[in-house]
């Protein structure tokens, strides 16, 4: 399936300072509305409590376009030091659906103590993803206001896009980004960076010393960048898991993968098209190739349905690297794995859930149906779903036929 012809066109400038944690950039929004709206709404990820108190935050400036009327700022759950966690961007007048407005937001990003989240900077490094206001619109549903979590967890939801990124960075250090970077000038002082991406619901950035390996899996293109170690190595790993990836759910999503290798922060981050990576194993490569196919190709609304990117990403790892290996017998008893993000007490039942169980649940269901009927229901969900945002019903639809599959995930919560 082809991304919406009226989705989105976004282009993103960032300019790195010299400092290495001060970013400036410039987000160009073309937008086209498939219900009538007299707003814009984009989330401040960055502005979310432990993250600012990491160091990191981000205040917009001027917002400017045609229709533009006025500009507010909504808490939703970000530190109060902060404007908010929502900008919303007033019209002068109501939008109908099919038509489309123009807005510029000018923002500056402060970048934190390299820690394990979307922003940060060491001396190596300097990363973030959702670095930008993030339009936070869903096709037939509206704007999504879901407040900002305290935890590692992600609550975006976000429309894939046609989008277009440029880079600026102090000379000497190598950047990768969504949808690959190339290197279009530089004066001695400062280097500039250029991608496109036909359709990325969301971006992240690596400027780096890096050590650089690069290769090809069919038509997908691997850029791999690591600062200490043999950038050839992870290559050739992420080729592999890659490969067979896409024995289980086809094609890969993206024309190119980036990998930054970043310190060992713990875990990985997944942005269309892009990893940072702050873990050395393989489980984790594995889960946040996974993520291309579920989050970067077949979205979800991550605060409401945080299985359906999770849980099945952590079963799609688990094909490939073994593990959970025994089903677990315990799969009606816990929380229900189709629980909202926000209805976990704490992180280890959120973790424990969405992908322990979450995970569990699917590979019995496959194991029910059948492997091939379940691998082939899965394919249907993925095509079908392609770079909108999908719901629950979704994989109902998908496992219409195979009501072993369905009572399964019944029984474990998940419809
Ligand atoms: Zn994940």
């Amino acid at each position: 399936m082809q991304p919406d012809a009226d989705r989105p066109v976004i282009d993103l400038r960032f300019e790195l300072d010299v400092d290495t944690s001060t970013v400036t950039g410039t987000e160009k929004v073309r937008f086209s509305p498939d219900l009538s709206t007299d707003e814009l709404v984009f989330r401040l990820t960055a502005n979310q409590p432990l993250s600012v108190a990491a160091g990191s935050s981000i205040e917009v400036g001027d917002v400017t376009g045609d229709d533009v009327a006025d500009v507010v700022y909504e808490p939703a759950g970000a530190a109060e030091s902060t404007q908010g966690g929502l900008l919303v961007v007033r019209l002068r007048a109501e939008l109908q659906a099919g038509q489309s407005t123009e807005v510029s937001i000018e923002f500056e990003l402060a970048l934190g103590t390299g820690t394990f989240d979307r922003f940060g900077y060491d001396a190596q490094t300097s990363w973030w993803g959702t670095g930008h206001p993030l339009l936070a619109w869903e096709p037939g549903q509206g704007w999504l206001r879901d407040p900002l979590v305290d935890t590692l967890g992600e609550t975006a939801t976000s429309p894939a896009a046609e989008t277009t990124m440029s880079v600026v960075a102090p000379a000497g250090r190598t950047v990768l980004m969504t949808g690959g970077a190339v290197q279009v000038s530089d004066d001695g002082q400062r280097t500039r960076w250029e991608s496109s991406s036909p359709a990325a619901r969301d971006v992240s950035v690596a400027v780096g010393d890096f050590m650089m390996a690069e290769g090809s899996v069919g038509d997908t293109r691997l850029i791999v960048g690591a600062p200490d170690e043999d950038p050839g190595q992870l290559l050739d790993r992420t080729s592999a898991a890659l490969a067979a990836m896409e024995g289980y759910f086809g094609e890969f999503p993206f024309d190119t993968l980036s990998i930054a290798r970043l310190g060992d922060y713990g875990g990985g981050i997944e942005y269309p098209g892009m990893i940072l990576l702050a873990d050395g194993g393989d489980v984790t490569l594995t889960h946040e190739i996974a993520h291309m196919w579920f989050y970067g190709m077949v979205g979800g609304n991550q605060a409401l349905d945080p299985w359906l990117d999770e849980s099945f990403a952590t079963y799609a790892e688990s094909l490939i690297t073994g593990r959970p290996g025994e089903p677990d017998p315990a799969l009606e008893d816990g929380l229900d794995v189709g629980l909202p993000i926000g209805e976990f007490s704490s992180a280890n039942a959120y973790f424990d859930t969405v992908y322990g169980k979450g995970s569990v649940m699917l590979n019995v269901a496959r194991m029910e149906a059948g492997p091939p009927q379940f691998d082939a229901a899965l394919r249907c969900y993925l095509n079908a779903n392609a770079w909108q945002i999908a719901a629950p019903a979704d994989v109902e639809t998908a496992l219409g036929e195979l009501p072993a599959a369905l009572a399964v995930l019944r029984e474990a919560g998940a419809l």
